[in-house]
């Protein structure tokens, strides 16, 4: 059956040839591995993969008419699987097997879906935009492989796009769902806060991070949503309002809808190849019956710096249980190290600490526990970490306005498509600024999508971002399916 080439298909398509028996389960991993056998050293996705035959978690027999019954999903390196490495492309989480599954893995297996032992690859704890900073080096973009695939979740974004993986999860905090899924040609939405649950998700910016689905197309994602989503006692910050049906949005038409396009994205930086294709996209939902209309989102011009604070100052405090005590990498124990036995147990702690976070962590981590330090110590803390979230309501305010008059707001998901691997590496600053238009949303909690919306001169994907008011996944699905209808991106495949 392998013949079939399988692993191109979308999780709803083989749950189709699973239901009518033409196919069984193990086909698609059969095909799913020699696809992976195929191109995987061109695109490296995945982490610690090791020229072995991929593994998946045992299925559930009780659950076998499950939404994704038999479809193997793929999971970014920071989310928990339960006795299967989980590092967060992190040095200093060498050798964790996390004692329990996140939340978000449970539903997928009691949905039937295969999990994927092998995971994807990621920016150290999530923090970039280019899959530049995983310890396990970087992932390569399917559609040009000199270019990065976006981050932090690129694993995820490329391994969808090279048909390595069915489906995946990646996780948001400030675009890096939406970011690779763009420079990678794939749909990607970061769920409202508080609709998926973060339990298991190991924590970058904990009032930031969704988890949420990177897919081939449109339908697949609502698949994925319904299955994700709900209320979670286990995480204090998950609503409980009721799910609805993700795939009754798709399908119907968006006629007399009406779209806010806010003017302050359309700023120096953009290239104009983007302007272009975003003006093309809104010639195209304007054919499909709908109205567009210029708002302005006053506060835009601090979404970089709020951002920067807020993300930073989490992520310091977050990441201080990474001591060697308690997960991974331990360096210079119990006077293993040379030349330290004669001193008293306290300093042999704290030397200890020191060696483990200052080989543990990579540079960019490093560099933002001293960013959110700062910004939270005496003396500093008014002044950035305080003014930063008072900024960050003025930014949600601003959403809230233009949600009273708008169905839905469209913009660019980032001001170019995919660099070149090394170009923005050394430059920490230009790299932040890239993200000008995906934090927003994660800085006001509402929920947002990439889906495929043309190419570049030069055959790089770009993707047409949607936002929508919180818990309105449902408008934003009826735009992506309606919009993906009609439009050719989705045919178009990487040469690998
Ligand atoms: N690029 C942003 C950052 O580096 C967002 C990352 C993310 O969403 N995890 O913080």
């Amino acid at each position: 059956m392998s013949c079939q080439k399988l692993y191109k298909f979308s999780a709803h398509q083989l749950r189709e040839k699973l239901n009518s028996r033409e196919i069984k389960s193990e086909d698609i991993l059969l095909s799913l591995s020699e696809r992976i056998r195929e191109t995987e050293s061109k695109v490296k996705a995945y982490v610690r993969l090791n020229g072995q035959n991929l593994k998946f978690s045992s299925q559930t027999p009780a659950k076998t008419d499950g939404l994704l019954n038999g479809i193997p999903i793929s999971i970014k390196d920071n989310i928990c699987t339960e006795g299967m490495p989980t590092e967060c492309c992190s040095k200093i989480l060498q050798g964790f097997n996390p004692p329990y599954d996140a939340t978000v893995i449970r539903k997928l297996k009691e949905a039937g879906a295969l999990i994927l032992e092998t995971k994807l690859n990621m920016d150290e704890f999530a923090f970039g935009s280019s899959t530049e900073n995983s310890f396990f080096g970087v992932t390569h973009n399917p559609w040009n492989l000199a270019c990065v695939p976006g981050g932090s979740s690129g694993g995820s974004a490329a391994a969808v796009a090279a048909d390595e993986a069915i489906a995946a999860l990646g996780s948001d905090t400030g675009g890096s769902i939406r970011q690779p899924a763009s420079f990678c040609g794939v749909v990607g939405l970061k769920p409202t806060y508080g609709r998926v649950s973060r339990y298991g998700l190991i924590a970058f910016a904990s009032s930031l991070d969704q988890i949420g689905p990177l897919t081939k197309d449109v339908r697949d994602c609502a698949l994925v949503m319904n299955v994700i989503s709900g209320y979670d006692p286990m995480d204090s910050t998950s609503v409980n309002m009721a799910v609805p049906d993700y795939t009754a949005s798709l399908g119907k038409d968006i006629r007399g809808m009406k779209f806010a396009i806010p003017k302050e994205y359309f700023v120096e930086g953009m290239d104009p190849e983007i302007k272009n294709i975003f003006s093309e996209a809104l010639e195209q939902i304007k054919k499909l019956g709908a109205t567009y209309q210029e708002v302005s989102l006053p506060n835009t011009k601090y979404a970089v710096p709020v951002y920067y604070i807020v993300a930073t100052a989490e992520a310091s405090s977050n990441l201080s249980r990474f001591d060697g005590v308690q997960y991974g990498l331990r360096i210079g124990d119990r006077g293993q190290v040379a030349g330290d036995r004669g001193q008293s147990a306290e300093n042999r702690l704290i030397d200890m600490y020191n060696k483990t976070r200052g080989e543990g962590f990579g540079e960019e981590a490093k560099r933002r526990i001293i960013l959110g330090t700062f910004s939270l110590s005496h003396g500093y803390y008014d002044a950035y970490y305080l003014r930063a979230l008072k900024v960050r309501t003025l930014i949600k305010n601003d959403f809230d306005a233009v949600f009273k008059d708008f169905d839905a707001i469209l913009a660019p998901v980032s001001p170019t498509a995919a660099f070149k691997i090394g170009e923005k590496a050394s430059d920490p600053l230009k790299m932040y600024l890239s993200d000008i238009y995906t934090i927003s949303a994660n800085l006001a909690g509402i929920p947002a999508i990439s889906v495929p919306g043309g190419f570049t001169k030069g055959k790089l994907p770009v993707g047409l971002q949607i936002l929508a008011k919180p818990f309105a996944e449902e408008v934003i699905f009826q735009v992506a399916s309606a919009y993906e209808q009609a439009t050719p991106w989705y045919n178009e495949e990487p040469k690998l």
